[in-house]
């Protein structure tokens, strides 16, 4: 995907603050953090969303190499001790601005009202 923000920086040619990368994944601070920590993790490859990710084996494995970096991501993150919120927008509705899937890992500070 030529123009997606998520892609160029997965390839290192816009500039962002990463804490985590391996061959599949890779994840770095959000530019605008909600919260003392705000991390987004993202697959290198490009999926516009969860839904279209899960929706075929290959996407899936994707996802599986995703989650196996998790843990990892939170120690770098600092978040391992008191947690954290792992949150996905999916699609319109969810408001999701960048159709490139990631997830936000935020932490940090007590993360006030659950919305489920
Ligand atoms: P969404 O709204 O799609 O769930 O989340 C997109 C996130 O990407 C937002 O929290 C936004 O601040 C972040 N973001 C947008 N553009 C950039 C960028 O160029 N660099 C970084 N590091 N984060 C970005
Ligand atoms: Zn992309």
């Amino acid at each position: 995907m030529d123009d997606c923000i998520f892609c160029k920086i997965a390839k290192g040619e816009i500039p962002s603050r990463k804490v985590y990368e391996d061959g599949h994944v890779v994840a770095f601070w959000d530019l605008a953090p909600v919260a003392p920590v705000h991390i987004l993790i993202v697959p290198k490859a490009h999926y516009p969303n969860l839904y279209e990710m899960t929706g075929h084996p290959e996407g899936l494995a994707a996802l599986d190499r995703l989650h196996r970096a998790l843990p990892e991501v939170v120690r770098v993150s600092g978040l391992s001790d008191k947690g954290f919120r792992l949150i996905n927008n999916c699609g319109e509705n969810a408001g999701q601005t960048v159709m490139h899937v990631h997830y936000h890992l935020i932490g940090g500070m007590e993360l006030g009202p659950r919305i489920i």
